[in-house]
């Protein structure tokens, strides 16, 4: 059963009854002071699950959003020596 909110028109605290989906009551009786109380529109409990996963859900969506930047491909090293020992090849012109 759904957990419905109920607001108290004199000022008391919010509270939740549980119900039904079939037989929704628009009102309740408040609990503090006994007059009745209108249901309130709330937002579904979503993120009410293992704080590890919700952790590692953010932590996903903010690397898809802002990916790291590289300046060359991981795992690959350039070459300390020159491709060609010919002294003439030095001469040509740089990408
Ligand atoms: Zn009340």
């Amino acid at each position: 059963m759904p957990t419905y909110v109920y607001r108290c028109g004199d000022g008391c605290s919010d509270f939740t009854e549980r119900h039904p989906m079939a037989a929704i009551p628009d009102s309740a009786n408040c609990p503090g002071c006994g007059t009745g109380a209108r249901r309130v529109i709330g937002t579904p409990a979503l993120g009410a699950s293992d704080p590890a996963a919700m952790r590692l859900h953010d932590a996903t969506r903010a690397t898809a959003e802002t990916p790291a930047v590289v300046s060359n491909v991981p795992g690959r090293r350039r070459r300390a020596t020159p491709v060609s020992s010919n002294p003439l090849h030095r001469k040509l012109p740089r990408p």
